[in-house]
């Protein structure tokens, strides 16, 4: 059966592609299904999966198409994606892409819309450099335009917040930044040959980018 909202979310890391996908599952009641917070939980509770993959994230590579994809299916095969879901940080290649389609196809469904939140270079930079994330609920927060109530204390759950290593390694962001363009963009194109590409502007507050989002996908 087609599911009724299948989304996945484009952005450079830091364009706000994490909290919007959050703030649609919250609106939707649908599942956010991040690769990188799997990963990163697989890597915390050292799982072989995590310790295979580790790595490449503190490298800022992507991780190999043959460990990734048991990770994603695994999590793809809960029952909670049956009425929709948002896919974050996944696919990554068109490799991906085409395995994705495969599964969907499988179950007579297709994406609804891909959505791609665009952001200038050096203003993804400066925000990735204020960005904490809570340890419990992956809340995501900035330090300087959407600060926690309590210094590095989580206002949903009262989480602790921490600052992710590579948001950290200016080394290493260029790194995403670089393998974000070289294989993305290809990604990117392939949801818009399909015609279910829309585009939003990033650099505008949480709100405005949701307000956007919500009148691209016809949820106003
Ligand atoms: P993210 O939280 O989306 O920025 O992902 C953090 C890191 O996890 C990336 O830099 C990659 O190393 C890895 N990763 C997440 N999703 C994928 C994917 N779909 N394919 C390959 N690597 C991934």
């Amino acid at each position: 059966m087609p599911h009724a909202h299948a989304y996945i979310f484009f952005g450079i890391q830091g364009a706000g592609k994490g909290t919007q996908a959050q703030l649609l599952s919250n609106k939707l009641g649908i599942p956010q299904i991040s690769t990188g917070d799997i990963l990163r939980d697989a890597i915390a509770r050292q799982t072989d999966a995590g310790k295979r993959v580790q790595s490449f994230l503190e490298r800022g590579e992507l991780v190999p198409d043959d460990l990734i994809f048991p990770v994603f299916t695994a999590r793809f095969a809960e029952p909670d994606t049956q009425a929709g879901f948002i896919l974050d940080g996944f696919p990554r290649t068109v490799v991906q892409a085409e395995g994705l389609d495969k599964l969907l196809a499988a179950q007579d469904s297709q994406i609804t819309k891909a959505i791609h939140i665009r952001l200038e270079e050096d203003v993804l930079l400066d925000r990735l450099a204020h960005r904490w994330i809570c340890r419990s609920c992956n809340a995501i927060y900035n330090q300087l335009t959407s600060p926690p109530r309590e210094p590095g204390k989580c206002d949903a759950c009262s989480g602790e917040l921490y600052q992710r290593t590579d948001d950290q390694d200016v080394a290493a962001i260029k790194e995403r930044i670089a393998s974000f363009h070289t294989l993305t963009d290809e990604v990117i194109r392939y949801y818009a040959d399909q015609g279910v590409l829309v585009e939003v502007e990033g650099n505008q507050s949480i709100e405005a980018v949701f307000s956007a989002i919500l009148a691209e996908l016809g949820l106003v």
